[in-house]
């Protein structure tokens, strides 16, 4: 039997209308404790009369209360019951990537609540896996997850990257470390016709931006023959190990020294002496690229989230300026009719207000611009519809005039 947890009446209009997260304020009761601290992982959930909604993860302090895991016939009876449901859902997840077409080694098998699973991430890169947790309940089964994983994905090492800001945001102590298997945490993995090497446990993110992957592709397919390219926060240079396949003279900064280390190091590996990559802060390189009136067919801009989660107003207004002003001089450094390529993965950034931050930043450099296509996450890390929090990423690629 489920211990239960009552939802106030909005509470159950939520989960009436298929969104997996409640808060806190609609929460009626619940028990005392929760899986990180000897209490249930997985709650019933009723409305005021005790009609039955859902199986919810339970979080008996964090802000997020109860994140939705199944509703109607199948739903878990048991709070054992944690384990079946994830290898179910990643049979599900892991034959819904199968049927994408990828041409990578590298992909999001399990991309939370979008997958069924709620506070769940799991990267693939060749024969070793990243795996993220960001509630108390999955938080609490790590060690077992993690074996499963190793398991059922065959890989060699399975490394727990727990060491984001999302934790501190759900009250879960950050934490990186091998959880499975063993050997080197560094590994090659495949992007289309690229290799590119990461360190699992050191390096950004789960170790790449694969949410861009599919991005990189379909830049380069855009990008005509012999295209000069300027890919200025490249990280370890997806975006410009793509567009140097195309023939032509590719820049790639960073102002990360382990980033440029790592950019030059799959140029060699890619054999592409046409990638050249610098250590530069892009806002000074933009500058200077602008004052040598320097022009290239395609400008890739995909900083880091400018606009922080939880951030202030003026953390907003700080961002808003950052993000026109990398746009309003990428505008400048774009050839008429080269491809401008404007990233933003902050979520506080809607994608109206992305729409609004390019079109006033291209106006302002003096220039107009169609929009080629706007561009979300790769196909395997899907947003759920009708909640915008599981989708962040937005890629517009513009044609500057
Ligand atoms: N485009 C990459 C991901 C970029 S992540 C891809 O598709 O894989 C953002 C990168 O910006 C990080 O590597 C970080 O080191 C770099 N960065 C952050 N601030 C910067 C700045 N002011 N100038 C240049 N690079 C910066």
């Amino acid at each position: 039997m489920l211990k239960t947890a009552v939802v106030n009446a909005r509470g159950a209009a939520r989960i009436r209308a298929g969104h997996p997260w409640i808060f806190r304020q609609d929460v009626v009761s619940g028990p005392p404790t929760d899986a990180g601290s000897g209490g249930p992982s997985l709650v019933a959930v009723k409305d005021g009369r005790g009609k039955p909604l859902a199986v919810a993860t339970w979080a008996a302090t964090a802000r997020l209360a109860l994140r939705v895991v199944a509703t109607g016939d199948g739903a878990p009876e048991s709070d054992d019951e944690l384990l079946p449901l994830v290898n179910r859902r990643l049979d599900a997840a892991l034959a819904r990537r199968g049927g994408l077409g990828l041409d990578r080694d590298a992909y999001r098998v399990v991309h939370g609540e979008s997958d069924g699973l709620p506070g769940l991430f799991v990267d693939r890169y060749a024969d070793a896996a990243v795996m993220q947790t960001t509630s108390v309940a999955m938080n609490a089964a790590r060690a077992l997850l993690a074996g499963l994983l190793a398991e059922r994905l065959g890989v060699r090492l399975v490394v727990a990257r727990d060491d984001g800001s999302t934790r501190d945001f759900e009250g879960l102590p950050r934490f990186a470390g091998v959880v499975a298997g063993g050997g080197s945490t560094e590994v090659v993995y495949r992007l289309g016709p690229n290799r590119l090497a990461a360190d699992l446990m050191t390096d950004g993110k789960t170790g790449g931006f694969l949410d861009q992957a599919d991005n990189h592709a379909a830049v380069a397919a855009l990008a005509p023959r012999g295209a000069r390219a300027l890919d200025a926060f490249t990280y370890h240079g997806g975006f410009a190990l793509a567009l140097a396949r195309r023939g032509g003279a590719v820049l790639a900064t960073d102002e990360s020294p382990e980033a440029v280390a790592r950019t030059a190091a799959n140029a060699h590996r890619n054999e592409l002496p046409n990638l050249e990559v610098r250590q530069a802060n892009a806002f000074d390189l933009l500058r200077v690229l602008e004052s040598e009136r320097a022009l290239f067919d395609v400008v890739v801009l995909d900083p880091p989230a400018l606009a922080k989660r939880g951030g202030s107003a003026a953390n907003l207004t700080a961002a808003d300026r950052g993000y026109k002003e990398l746009i309003l001089r990428g505008a400048r450094l774009t050839r008429a009719g080269g491809l401008l390529v404007a990233c933003s993965c902050s979520g506080r950034v809607t994608r109206a207000h992305w729409d609004e931050l390019c079109a006033e930043a291209v106006a302002d450099s003096g220039r107009t611009a169609q929009i080629i296509a706007r561009r979300g996450a790769s196909a395997d890390h899907p947003e759920l519809l009708g909640v915008p929090e599981t989708g962040h990423l937005k890629t517009w690629i513009l044609r500057v005039m």
